[in-house]
Formats: C-alpha cells, structure tokens, sequence
C-alpha cells in the first residue's frame, strides 16, 4: 500500500512535469491561446521580465484542479493512490512555482540551481521557442525543442536584480562567462 502510495506520488509530479511543459509551451506560447488569460500573465512575464501572475489565481487555480482531479483519479487508482497521485502533481506545481521565482529573484546555487537558470533565461532572451521546462529538460529533449545554453546575453532593462553588480552596473564577475548584458542578435 504505501509502495503504491509513493509510486502514485511520483506519477503525480511526472504529470505535472509534463503539463508544465504543454502549459508553458502552448498556453504561454502558442499564437491561438495568446488572448486566454494564461496567454496574457505569460505575455507580460516575458514583456517586464520579473512580473509573476498573483498568487491568489494560482491558489484559486491549484484548488479547483484538485478537486476536479481527485474523482476520476481515486475511480481509477482507488482512495489512497488517488489522493497520492493528485497530492503528487499539486505539491510539485507548488515547488515549480517557487523554483520558477527563485530563479528570477535569487542567484542559483549548486549544478541544479545554475542549470535551471541558464536553461530558463535561454528561453527569456535567447529563443522563446525553446526550454519550456523549467524544473527539467525531459519533455523538451523529447519534444524537440532543447537547446543548450551558450553565453546568454540580458537585456539590461529586464535583467534579474540577483546578475547585477551595483558598483559597476554590469554583471557580477562570478556569471561573466555565461551571462552578458545586450541584445541577442536575431
Ligand atoms: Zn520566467
Ligand atoms: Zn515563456
């Protein structure tokens, strides 16, 4: 029972990979779902640089889908690993949506930390049509749409406060090799 308890916890936060994913790249990106109203937050994300939606939408939001989620999953999987499943893939949204703020309020920290935020500021300033995963690379190496970060140019205006160095203006000399401030050249 618990074996199956962890197992459908995983399977949650496998889910929620994936609609990480699809969310981001369709909703966030897709011309037809530009004038929803996920379509709209992300547009104003990517235009200001550090604007996140409010938190009570996504609250309002996670509750009503794990309401919604629990009854096919608890007729599919039963009470336990149901809930776990729906527990699984809620709980990891949560930690997406703090990773994903993290990453544009504070500097990473270990191999993970550096990755995710090369890997998401790619997809800010380099190519929007690339790395919609933010906690993992999975479904863009299976979708085809990874692409590995070079040396990724910000553009000053919407530069994470984390890069900058006041002193100078320019970025800390700990990111100089992967991060400059500019314009991509398209
Ligand atoms: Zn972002
Ligand atoms: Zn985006």
């Amino acid at each position: 029972m618990i074996v199956g308890a962890i197992a459908a916890v995983v399977c949650g936060i496998a889910t929620w990979t994936l609609l990480e994913y699809m969310i981001h790249r369709w909703m966030g990106h897709d011309r037809r779902f530009r004038r929803t109203p996920f379509g709209i937050e992300h547009i104003r994300h990517h235009a200001e640089g550090n604007y996140f939606a409010p938190t009570w939408k996504k609250l309002i939001i996670a509750a009503v889908v794990s309401v919604v989620a629990s009854y096919p999953a608890i007729a599919i999987a039963g009470p336990t690993a149901g809930i776990a499943y729906v527990a699984g893939l809620i709980c990891f949204y949560g930690v997406y949506e703090w990773l994903h703020r993290r990453d544009h309020t504070h500097p990473g920290r270990g191999l993970y930390g550096r990755w995710m935020r090369r890997h998401h500021f790619h997809h800010h300033f380099v190519d929007a049509r690339s790395n919609h995963g933010v906690t993992t690379p999975l479904w863009d190496l299976v979708f085809g749409t990874y692409q590995t970060p070079t040396t990724i140019k910000v553009p000053p205006k919407l530069c994470m406060a984390w890069l900058l160095d006041p002193a100078t203006g320019d970025v800390r000399a700990g990111h100089a090799a992967t991060y400059q401030l500019g314009k991509q050249p398209r």
